[in-house]
């Protein structure tokens, strides 16, 4: 069976929880929010801290088939429900004559209540089964690829390095200036073995030339003096690649995408004095 992470302890986050528990898979759930302080729905519309759910405290009708699916694979939440004085409601029953009632017309029953005493249902029954665990308050950010929530300054995160990426076929060229295929994403929650470095990026081959020629203005007032001067900035034209894109998940990962400046030249008149 799995091990399966989960993002957000929402309905929809919960609900999935309890249905992958119940096939024997192991739930983790991150969730940014504090967890229930209460066990009734009442308190919990009153003092649940759910700031990062805006329609947390909205009236909610739960439809017939998520009464079905709890019935199926989490029917403990169906009698928190109950127990919590939570309604049952069958539309169907609502508007059709008794008459033509039949037994199956329970499909059709749903609950209408507030958002807070659901979700508190659904949360007391996932914190109750024993594969599911909560990393709770806690926030997921950035990108993991390990899963081992590193968040250094610059957000890095290190594969494995399975070859040389350096060599090979066609490597060192503008779209492909290295072997992508050498770095491959760790297992989840495995650090990636790869050292900083391990690939060579392109040199840099620049030549600056600054040439200058002083015009003594004696007749002015001593120490005056004009002076003509020219710079080239990277004066042979040399094409000079930039840094190849080594982001695993970029669209061009591997590439080089941009070149340091073409040739510059500048000219400069100063006046001395
Ligand atoms: C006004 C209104 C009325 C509605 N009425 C109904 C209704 O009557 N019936 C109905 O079925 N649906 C209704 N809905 C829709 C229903 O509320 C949503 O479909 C439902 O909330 C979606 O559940 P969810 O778990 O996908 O998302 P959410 O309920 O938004 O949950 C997402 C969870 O993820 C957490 N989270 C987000 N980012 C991170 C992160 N980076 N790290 C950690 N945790 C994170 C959040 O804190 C939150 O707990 C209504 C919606 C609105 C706005």
């Amino acid at each position: 069976m799995a091990e399966i992470l989960i993002i957000g302890a929402g309905i929809a986050g919960l609900g999935a929880a309890l249905g992958l528990e119940a096939q024997g898979n192991t739930v983790t759930i991150i969730e940014q929010d504090p967890p229930a302080p209460t066990t009734s729905g009442d308190a919990a519309f009153e003092m649940w801290d759910r700031r990062n759910v805006p329609q947390f405290r909205q009236a909610h009708g739960f439809s017939a088939r998520s009464r079905t699916l709890l019935l199926k694979y989490a029917p403990g939440v169906v009698a928190r429900l109950a127990a919590d004085g939570i309604v049952e409601s069958n539309a169907f029953k609502l508007v059709a004559p008794p008459e033509i009632h039949e037994p199956d017309d329970d499909a059709f029953t749903g609950f209408m209540t507030r958002r807070p005493a659901f979700e508190l249902a659904l949360r007391l029954e996932a914190e109750d089964r024993p594969r599911i665990g909560f990393m709770c308050p806690e926030t997921v950010s950035g990108q993991d690829l390990t899963g081992t929530s590193y968040t250094a300054s610059s957000g890095l995160v290190l594969p494995n390095r399975v070859c040389n990426p350096n060599s090979g076929a066609n490597v060192h060229s503008q779209l492909r200036w290295f072997n992508t295929s050498c770095f491959t994403n760790p297992a989840f929650g495995v650090w990636g073995n790869s050292a900083l470095g391990a690939v060579t990026d392109p040199g840099i081959n620049n030549w600056n030339i600054s040439t200058a020629k002083r015009f003594p203005l004696a007749f002015i007032r001593e120490g005056h003096a004009l002076e003509l001067r020219s710079d080239f900035l990277n004066a042979w034209n040399h094409t000079q690649w930039q840094s190849s894109d080594k982001s695993m998940t970029s669209a061009t990962y591997g590439r080089i995408t941009s070149t340091r400046p073409a040739r510059q030249i500048q000219f400069a008149l100063r006046y001395l004095f």
